[in-house]
């Protein structure tokens, strides 16, 4: 038979012929890629001298999924449908084919990867790597038979937990839970495989007794089966507000699991065209793709970045002690620089405590946590010594002198290569930088909070940054496992401004009548984690006044904080650091805060505001419109010009729901000229904060998109 295809190459070992999966990067699941697994299967089916067929993967994967991009193509139901029969004709080639297949499952075996492995007579996985279907954090549900041959194999409770969480698991959970047959070291997988195919070949494994599709042993009868749905259904709720494929993957099962597997199938395959062709399911592939394309820019593209081996953290507080943990647990030698010695004590115990969530979780022992620190972390309070590091990231206290008078004294110790970072939250880059001899060197790492979990490192370039700092900068966000967002200079830079304008409209709402708790619905049902005065307790109200001040005194009279804000700061009440803020938090569970209340009552009494009831959608436009309109101004502006990294910095710094596709997917969807003409009667009733960006006003009159040319 043919051994030599692109993808694949096959070798005949006696009896055996051993198919080796390669299609880099990750042997994703591409239409020509599975045209030649089928052909050579086929073949392999006629030859007469081949007995038994082993299935394996190259590095890292078995098989990680399928091609997205493929499925992003279609555009509706008719043409989706008999693309994925298609793909189950050929699972059902291999279950129902005339030789037993062994999947020895080398690496990552995801989503349509598990569903072949489930598709063969028998599963060897290599020790320690993933197992999964996780196509729901995509908006899709298993399209292969998964949601009909995994509670086959592991039982229905947990093939819903595995499908509808999308969670991977482990091979040896993979093992106890009945999806593997057995788990072996790497190197001895292939050994084991040829081994199983002769206990195949003598009659010691029966390939009948070993199709998944007619094992029945782990299916519930009809009433448990009903209230194991029930109960996954109830969970899902919980947890899946705003979503479809966790709904569709249990429906999957609910009617399916049927002796009639064909039609089962059948289901599948609607369920998850329904899915495919969803804007749910665009969005979340959007935002997939674009955060493995994030820091992929034009401008760095060939620029070598520096090698970092070392890095200095200056400051071990709330921010420091994050980035330490991501430092350590990143491989990197960490230089722990703090005033005194008191101060780096500090540091230590809050160092410690970033790892509480891990080690309670038995992800790492407290033994691993000690040698990791004691191998890798070192604490001065001289600056002199920063001198070996390759990285140096300063989070020490919001004063431009105090951080300016570090940076300039860093220059006369640090090599010239030496990227300088800094973590501030407002202060402007490119001041910053001018103390220094050479600014080329300065860069804003802008990490969120708690910086060992946001998955997001906002990365901005001062006026002279150089384009090799950059480039050290985004290499260095990749290498400790953040999305790295590129914009420019300016106040807020990108992610506290495109918030403040968000979220800076509820106020002024609340002047107008409307409840608080009604605001905070209203956001919670679009999908954000926390609504604006949750949230506002959480960070301060004292800063949000602060920042929206700055905006105000650096972007003009479309911003400002309103007048009952003004009232509510002045109480002094600024969120949780004082007990209280918008919520009163003395008791077992937050309460209005009383005082906030009085103060709104009188303001509203004072100036014969009556009540006003709106609609959750109209709260939620009216912020909605003003955050898009100031995007269109930061654009205009230069501070970013890529809408889908503006968009991934808002799912991964906010947690704007991804199912929507982030600020600027959403204002695309609602149009762009439907927004001026809303930005334009919100101008007339409300006044300049609503001013439309030119840019909005160019783009709704030359009908152009956010992401059109993206
Ligand atoms: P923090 O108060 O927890 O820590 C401040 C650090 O500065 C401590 O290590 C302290 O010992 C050190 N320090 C105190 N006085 C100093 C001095 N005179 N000279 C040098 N260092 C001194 O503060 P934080 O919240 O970790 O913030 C640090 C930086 O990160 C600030 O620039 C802040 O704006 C920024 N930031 C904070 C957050 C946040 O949510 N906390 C988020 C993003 C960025």
């Amino acid at each position: 038979m043919k051994t030599d295809y692109r993808t694949l190459k096959v070798e005949l070992n006696h009896e055996v012929a051993l198919f080796k999966l390669n299609n880099p990067p990750v042997n994703q699941l591409s239409k020509p890629f599975v045209d030649e697994m089928r052909e050579a299967f086929t073949e392999a089916f006629q030859e007469n001298e081949i007995k038994a067929i082993i299935l394996t993967g190259t590095d890292k994967n078995f098989i990680a999924g399928a091609d997205i991009t493929e499925i992003q193509q279609f555009k509706d139901r008719n043409t989706i449908l008999p693309f994925v029969m298609e793909n189950n004709r050929f699972l059902n080639s291999i279950e129902l084919g005339p030789k037993p297949v062994i999947a020895a499952i080398n690496g990552n075996c995801l989503g349509g990867g598990l569903e072949i492995a489930m598709a063969c007579h028998y599963r060897i996985a290599a020790q320690g790597i993933q197992i999964g279907q996780p196509e729901v954090q995509i908006g899709l549900i298993p399209g292969a038979g998964g949601t009909q041959r995994l509670p086959r194999l592991v039982g229905l409770p947990d093939a819903l937990q595995m499908i509808a969480t999308g969670q991977p698991i482990s091979a040896e959970e993979g093992l106890k839970k009945g999806v593997v047959d057995e788990v072996v070291p790497l190197e001895s997988l292939t050994d084991k495989a040829f081994e199983t195919a002769q206990r195949f070949l003598s009659g010691l494994l029966n390939q009948k007794d070993r199709i998944t599709r007619w094992r029945k042993d782990k299916l519930p009868n009809f009433v448990s089966k009903k209230m194991i749905i029930s109960f996954a259904r109830s969970e899902a709720e919980k947890k899946g507000k705003g979503y479809i494929a966790p709904f569709k993957a249990i429906e999957a099962m609910e009617w399916g699991l049927s002796d009639d597997f064909e039609a089962d199938l059948k289901v599948e395959a609607e369920l998850f065209s329904d899915c495919a062709v969803s804007d749910i399911a665009k969005n979340l592939i959007g935002i997939f793709l674009n955060t493995r394309a994030a820091g992929k820019l034009p401008k760095i593209k060939g620029i070598e970045p520096q090698k970092i081996k070392t890095v200095a953290m200056l400051g071990g507080g709330t921010m420091g002690s994050g980035i330490c943990n991501l430092l350590l647990t990143s491989g990197f030698h960490t230089l722990l620089w703090d005033i005194n010695d008191e101060a780096i004590q500090k540091g230590l115990t809050a160092i410690q405590k970033t790892f509480d969530y891990p080690i309670k979780k038995g992800k790492m022992s407290q033994e691993e946590l000690d040698r990791m620190i004691k191998e890798r972390l070192i604490t001065t309070t001289s600056l002199e010594e920063l001198g070996r590091s390759d990285l140096i990231i300063e989070a020490v206290l919001e004063d431009m002198k105090i951080k300016q008078d570090i940076w300039k004294q860093l220059e006369g110790i640090c090599r010239s290569e030496v990227v300088f970072g800094t973590n501030t939250s407002a202060l402007p880059i490119t001041e910053m930088a001018s103390v220094l001899k050479d600014p080329s060197r300065m860069i804003g790492l802008h990490f969120f909070n708690p910086a060992e979990r946001m998955q997001l490192l906002e990365i901005i370039c001062g006026k002279k940054t150089s384009d090799q700092t950059l480039a050290t900068s985004v290499a260095f966000a990749r290498a400790i496992r953040k999305v790295p967002i590129v914009v420019n200079d300016g106040p807020g830079f990108y992610v506290s401004r495109q918030l403040g304008a968000l979220l800076g409209e509820s106020t002024f709402m609340v002047g107008e009548g409307v409840e608080p708790a009604q605001i905070e619905e209203a956001v919670l049902d679009f999908g954000l984690p926390m609504g604006p005065a949750t949230l506002g307790d959480l960070t301060g109200l004292d800063i949000n006044y602060h920042v929206i001040k700055n905006f105000e005194r650096n972007l003009g009279e479309r911003w400002g904080v309103s007048p009952i804000y003004e009232l509510i700061y002045q109480t002094g009440c600024y969120g949780r650091k004082t007990g209280a803020g918008w919520y009163d938090y003395s008791g077992e569970k937050p309460i209005p805060n009383p005082k906030v209340q009085e103060v709104i009552k009188n303001y509203l009494k004072e100036n014969r505001i009556q009540p006003k009831k709106l609609s959750n959608k109209e709260i939620v436009d009216r912020m909605l419109a003003r955050a898009i309109n100031e995007a269109a101004y930061m654009i205009q502006e230069g501070i970013c010009d890529r809408p889908q990294d503006m968009d991934l910095a808002m799912v991964y710094g906010t947690g704007f729901p991804p199912y929507r596709g982030g600020i600027l997917r959403y204002a695309d969807t609602w149009g762009i000229r439907n927004i001026y003409e809303y930005l334009l009667k919100l101008e007339k009733e409300h006044g300049v904060r609503f001013k439309p960006a030119p840019l909005l006003k160019e783009m709704a009159e030359s009908g152009r998109t956010f992401y059109e040319n993206h």
